[in-house]
């Protein structure tokens, strides 16, 4: 697959790199081994010759977690978040909170995630999940560790889970955003960021621009979810952290500015939620 960087692309576009200072960070891809395999280390190059040169996988069971600590240990490039998926909340007992609790003190680990509920799915009863949503909310609490929330057609759950947990403002994430108004204002005023996926490539006015306008770039990270929603135009392939420029591009449309705008607004504040990725 030839690297994003031969691509032709529009106006925001990264061929006016050769300038570029800011790069970009990926701020939420799942490196695992079931994915990627041992092709993992073309990736990671990929993605830091397309100029992502940070990118935080997100491991959403025990044994992904460790598998992503010792990527962290190996590969400069690579920050690891980690926590019960809510598909899996049923799962969750004493091993594998020892076990996540154990590798959140990693240096590498910056957040906790992702959490949070997904009656899509329904693949553990909503109860549950609830239940160790709230649950990993304070074991991130304790640690001081920023959270990563998947909220997928249970927004008013989510929102009174965290108003319920909430001890002052909140730092962290609403990933791969695609709600509404109200759910942005409540997330907003929970004090998360939102981050955003390829899926804002999709066409060219979404609704979920107009909202993104109103929250503002200043508080809006980009992601690609890999190996998931791969952006246009590689729409059917394997998404890979290199796509982030895509994303990047995409926003930059959005918001009427330009690419490097995007890289530096979202380098900015993605150092600032995840304290522990180090200086911007
Ligand atoms: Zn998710
Ligand atoms: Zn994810």
């Amino acid at each position: 697959m030839a690297p994003p960087a031969q691509e032709s692309r529009g106006r925001n576009s990264r061929d006016r790199r050769e300038t570029l200072t800011v790069p970009l960070i990926d701020s939420h891809c799942h490196l695992d081994a079931e994915y990627f395999g041992d092709e993992v280390d073309a990736v990671i190059d990929r993605a830091v010759a397309a100029g992502v040169v940070k990118m935080i996988t997100v491991a959403t069971g025990p044994e992904n977690a460790k598998h992503a600590v010792a990527l962290a240990d190996r590969r400069p490039e690579i920050f690891v978040a980690l926590g019960m998926h809510p598909h899996d909340a049923r799962l969750w007992d004493d091993k594998a909170e020892a076990a996540f609790t154990e590798l959140a003190a990693h240096p590498k680990v910056v957040a906790w995630g992702e959490i949070g509920l997904d009656y899509h799915y329904d693949h553990s009863p909503r109860d549950v999940q609830r239940e160790i949503f709230a649950h990993q909310i304070r074991l991130a609490r304790e640690r001081g560790l920023p959270i990563v929330i998947h909220t997928r057609e249970a927004d008013d759950d989510t929102l009174a889970v965290l108003r319920a947990e909430a001890d002052g403002p909140y730092r962290g994430v609403f990933h791969c955003f695609g709600g509404d108004a109200r759910l942005a204002q409540g997330a907003r005023e929970l004090g998360f960021h939102l981050s955003v996926t390829g899926t804002i490539s999709f066409k060219r006015e979404m609704p979920v621009h107009g909202v993104l306008r109103g929250v503002g770039m200043e508080n809006i990270l980009v992601e690609t979810d890999s190996p998931y929603l791969t952006p246009k135009p590689y729409r059917g392939k394997r998404n890979e952290p290199a796509y982030t420029v895509h994303v990047a591009e995409a926003l930059a449309n959005i918001f009427s500015v330009t690419f490097d705008d995007v890289a530096a607004s979202t380098w900015q504040q993605t150092h600032a939620l995840f304290n522990r990725l180090g200086p911007a």
